[in-house]
C-alpha cells in the first residue's frame, strides 16, 4: 500500500517535471499526503532541477526595508495603517545609500527596497533613490517592492534603473483576496500591476503566503494556474504568520512542511524560477532557510536595513532580524549553505533565461 502510494506521487513529480500540468487531485496528493519517501523525492527532484540551472550557487539579496508606514490595511498585516500600535519610521536617500554602501562591501549585488504603500515617496524620490543607486553600484540590480503604483509610475521608475519589482498577488481567487483585503483593494487591479510590470521589462515576482486564514487546496491551486500564466521570473512564499495586533491574531501560522512541498512544487513547475527561502521560513523553524534551499530555493535576502529600524517592520510576530538574518553575519550564513553543499556568490543573481 504504502509503495503503491510512493509511486503515485513520484509519478506526478515526474510529470510535473516533464512540464505537465498539474491536475487539481494531484496537488491535493502531493501537499496532503503523509507518505515521506513520496515528499522526499519530490523535494530531491526539485532539488536537482534547480541544480541543473543554477548549480550550487545560493544568490543575496540585500534587504532594506525603508519604510513602515502604509496606507493600506490588510487584515494580516502589521504595518498596517489601523494598527496604532506599529512603529512607524522612514529613512533618507542618504540612509538608504549607506546601507547599499556597507552591503556592497559585504557582497551584495541586489539590493531589495521594500516598504509600505507610503505616499511620502513620490515618484520622484523613489527615482532619486533608484537612480542614485545604479549610478553608484553600476554592477548592482535594484528590486522595488512598494506595492501596487500606476503604469507611469513603473515606468519611471524602470526609466531611473529599476530592475526588478516584487508584488506577491497575495492569492489569485477573488473570493480569497476579499477575505485578507479591504474592499478598496482589488484582485484585478494587483493582477493588473503585475503584467503591466512585466510588460514594461522588468524580472517581476509574484508570490502568496502559504496557510494564509481562508486558504484551500482550490485557492492555492488557483495561485498555481496564476503563476503558470503570469511566468513570473520569481515567486516569493513563505508562511503567513500571525500578527498580534491584527485583525487575524490567534489564527494558526502555514507550515513548515506545506511551504516547502510548494516550493518544491513552483520550482518543478518553472525551473528557471528565482525562489527565496523566506525570512518568515527561517522565522518558523531554526533550518527553514536550509530546508528550503533542500526543496528547491536559490536565494536568501538578509536583512540591510540599519540596526535600529529593524524591530519595527514588524510584518507579523517574532520576525528575524537579527542573528543569522541579518546582513552583517552574512560569513555565518555562508558557513550554514556550504554545511549543505551551497555557496553564497556575489553576483547580481538575474534570471537565467537559458
Ligand atoms: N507594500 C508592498 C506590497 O504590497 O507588496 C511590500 C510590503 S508587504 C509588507 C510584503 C509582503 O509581506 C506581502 O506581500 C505579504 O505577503 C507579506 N506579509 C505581510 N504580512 C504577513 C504575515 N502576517 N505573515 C507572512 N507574510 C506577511
Amino acid at each position: 500500500m504504502v509503495n503503491c502510494v510512493g509511486q503515485m506521487l513520484e509519478k506526478i513529480v515526474d510529470g510535473l517535471e516533464s512540464g505537465k500540468e498539474l491536475a487539481k487531485d494531484e496537488l491535493a496528493a502531493l501537499l496532503l499526503s503523509d507518505d515521506l519517501a513520496g515528499t522526499d523525492y519530490l523535494k530531491k527532484r526539485a532539488r536537482y532541477v534547480a541544480d541543473c540551472i543554477y548549480g550550487k550557487d545560493i544568490y543575496i539579496r540585500g534587504l532594506i526595508e525603508f519604510t513602515s508606514y502604509c496606507r493600506n490595511n490588510c487584515f494580516y498585516c502589521g504595518i498596517r495603517c489601523g494598527n496604532q500600535n506599529a512603529q512607524r519610521y522612514r529613512l533618507s536617500k542618504e540612509q538608504i545609500m549607506t546601507c547599499c554602501e556597507y552591503g556592497y562591501t559585504l557582497g551584495f549585488r541586489t539590493f531589495v527596497l521594500q516598504g509600505g504603500e507610503d505616499a511620502y515617496y513620490t515618484e520622484e524620490k523613489i527615482c532619486s533613490i533608484v537612480y542614485g543607486i545604479k549610478s553608484r553600484f553600476q554592477d548592482c540590480a535594484v528590486t522595488l517592492s512598494i506595492g501596487e503604483k500606476s503604469r507611469e509610475n513603473y515606468q519611471a521608475y524602470y526609466h531611473a534603473g529599476a530592475d526588478r519589482y516584487l508584488l506577491r498577488h497575495e492569492t489569485a481567487n477573488q473570493e480569497h483576496y476579499e477575505r485578507l483585503h479591504p474592499k478598496e483593494l482589488r484582485l484585478e487591479n494587483r493582477k493588473k500591476c503585475l503584467y503591466d510590470l512585466k510588460e514594461i521589462g522588468y524580472q517581476v515576482g509574484a508570490g502568496f503566503m502559504v496557510g494564509s486564514p481562508f486558504q484551500t487546496l482550490d485557492t492555492i491551486y488557483e495561485d498555481l494556474q496564476f503563476i503558470r500564466e503570469l511566468e513570473p521570473h520569481m515567486v516569493g512564499i513563505g508562511p503567513f504568520i500571525p500578527h498580534k495586533d491584527t485583525p487575524f491574531a490567534g489564527t494558526r501560522a502555514g507550515t513548515l512542511e506545506m511551504t516547502l512541498r510548494l516550493l518544491s512544487i513552483i520550482r518543478l513547475m518553472n525551473p528557471r524560477v528565482l525562489l527565496p527561502a523566506t525570512t518568515a521560513l527561517g522565522t518558523i523553524h531554526p533550518m527553514g532557510r536550509e530546508l528550503g534551499i533542500e526543496a528547491g530555493a536559490n536565494v536568501v535576502m538578509p536583512n540591510l536595513s540599519p540596526v535600529d529600524v529593524r524591530k519595527k517592520y514588524q510584518l507579523y510576530d517574532n520576525k528575524l532580524c537579527t542573528g543569522d538574518e541579518a546582513a552583517e553575519s552574512l560569513h555565518n550564513l555562508k558557513k550554514r549553505m556550504a554545511d549543505i553543499g551551497y555557496r553564497i556568490v556575489i553576483d547580481r543573481g538575474d534570471f537565467r533565461r537559458e
